[in-house]
């Protein structure tokens, strides 16, 4: 299989720090590969599936090594909102819809598996990430507080499941100092952190693993080999016995029409200057994530060092903007006008993938040696950590997980290569309507 020319990991190219760039330590730079290479496993891609995954098979004793074509963490894994929610992109009521209570409750307990996988691996790890607890799911409408209470009344006759806290729309306004929410629903046994330092930290975890991590080597085509698989860079040729692709949104085409079944699409974030303790928690009072109920969400938080971290829009071209501050600080001036007089001090982008249905997208090439996992659709940061950690266990036959994922039925993005993106564009703007609509109503 042969990637096109066009590659979206090279959109981060000398571009200028982040706030996660700037706030973590240095991770080593790793040497490129430049000589062929035999192993087990190959990972093609440096991000939280690639890690996790790497992770858990060094653990059983199988020589893995990781190829990523810029520097770990360089894509999504290093770049998101750091919000380390439960459950899946969708809620429970339309995975119930869809697939039955069955499955439906089976993807609830991976989504809370996910969650708690990343909290014990920072503390086996003893990873400083700034963890720290709660994502508040804010209402923008009048009619969300109907939402949040049949979804609390839900989760607990169905699930069992009663850890959210209620805020009506007086209590909202404690809460979040804003007048654009009319009620809230904080999930508790979510998280939010700096992902990058989470990233790095379990990099630092493989290294210690011996597993080889080669940066600055992007892998141009993939081919089976009876038994093997051959993975083609510039410089070098991996045989792999397995090999396992976890580029998410930058895959472009390496695997072939694989490609189809999400859409990559760009997001990006900006931070403040710090604004002191006492400020942050007069705008978040208890410190937790806050994500918005429109279809194109806000999402912010506060940073380790008291900065608003806000992300939200997304474009409708597939052309990376380099510096996104005046679009974003658009929307975090409409939620918090008095920011206005504080600067913007670093601003970001990422790529991330998205399914038609939300759910991540697993499968298998060339006769189960090669693996795949993406598609978290921008609910990825404990997922791609379970993403990799299933299939490892598939590798090691330990349990059906991963089967589970591979048995959705993956809708293509309708269009093919050429009206794929004008097709989204148009959902988009559709939806950019709607919520227009909703903010007026
Ligand atoms: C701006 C933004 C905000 C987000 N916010 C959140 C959030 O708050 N909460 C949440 O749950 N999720 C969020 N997400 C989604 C989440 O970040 C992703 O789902 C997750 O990080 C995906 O991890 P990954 O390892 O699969 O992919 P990535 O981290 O994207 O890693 C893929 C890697 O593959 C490499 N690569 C690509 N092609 C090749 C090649 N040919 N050879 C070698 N290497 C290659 C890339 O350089 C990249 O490093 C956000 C994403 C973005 C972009």
């Amino acid at each position: 299989m042969f990637s096109t020319k066009k590659r979206t990991y090279k959109q981060h190219f000398n571009e200028k720090d982040s706030f996660y760039k700037y706030s973590s330590p240095k991770f080593k730079e790793q040497q490129a590969l430049s000589e062929n290479l035999n192993t087990d496993i190959c990972i093609v891609g440096g991000g939280l599936t690639g890690i996790s995954a790497a992770l858990n098979l060094a653990d059983q004793g199988y020589d893995v090594c990781i190829v990523e074509a810029n520097k770990i963490g360089s894509g999504a894994s290093g770049r998101n909102g750091g919000q380390l929610g439960i459950g899946m992109r969708k809620d429970q009521l339309y995975l119930e819809n869809k697939f039955g209570f069955e499955k439906a409750e089976f993807f609830w307990n991976v989504g809370l598996d996910a969650v708690k996988n990343v909290t014990n691996l920072i503390s086996k790890y003893n990873i400083d990430c700034a963890l720290k607890p709660g994502i508040l799911h804010a209402g923008n409408t009048k009619k969300d507080y109907k939402y949040f209470i049949e979804e609390i009344e839900h989760m607990k006759s169905k699930y069992s499941y009663d850890n959210y806290e209620y805020f009506d729309e007086n209590s909202i306004k404690d809460e979040v100092n804003t007048d654009q929410y009319y009620s809230g629903l904080l999930t508790k046994d979510s998280f939010h952190l700096n992902p990058l330092k989470l990233t790095y930290g379990l990099a630092i975890e493989c290294l210690n693993k011996n597993i080889k991590i080669f940066e600055n080597s992007p892998i141009d085509k993939i081919e089976e080999k009876s038994d093997n698989v051959l993975l083609f860079s510039k410089k070098a040729v991996i045989k792999s016995k397995k090999v396992i692709v976890a580029c998410n949104g930058y895959l472009d085409n390496l695997l072939g029409s694989v490609r189809n079944f999400f859409m990559p699409i760009n997001n990006y974030i900006i931070a403040t200057e710090p604004l002191g303790e006492k400020l942050a928690r007069q705008i978040i009072k208890r410190d937790c994530g806050v994500v918005d109920s429109r279809f194109m969400i806000d999402y912010y938080r506060f940073s380790e060092d008291h900065r608003l971290l806000f992300g939200g829009p997304e474009t409708l071209t597939s052309k990376f903007v380099n510096n996104p501050v005046e679009f974003v600080s658009k929307r975090l001036f409409r939620v918090f006008p008095n920011l206005k007089n504080y600067k913007i001090e670093f601003s970001w982008g990422g790529t991330l993938a998205i399914s038609v249905n939300r759910l991540p997208v697993f499968g298998t090439l060339m006769n189960n040696k090669l693996y795949y996992a993406h598609a978290y659709s921008g609910h990825g940061l404990a997922m791609s950590v379970m993403g990799g950690k299933m299939i490892a266990e598939k590798i090691l036959d330990k349990n059906n997980h991963f089967n589970k994922f591979t048995e959705i039925n993956h809708i293509k993005i309708p269009g093919g290569d050429l009206l794929r993106r004008p097709n989204y564009s148009a959902a988009i703007l559709y939806y950019r309507f709607r919520d227009y609509l909703n903010s007026i109503n």
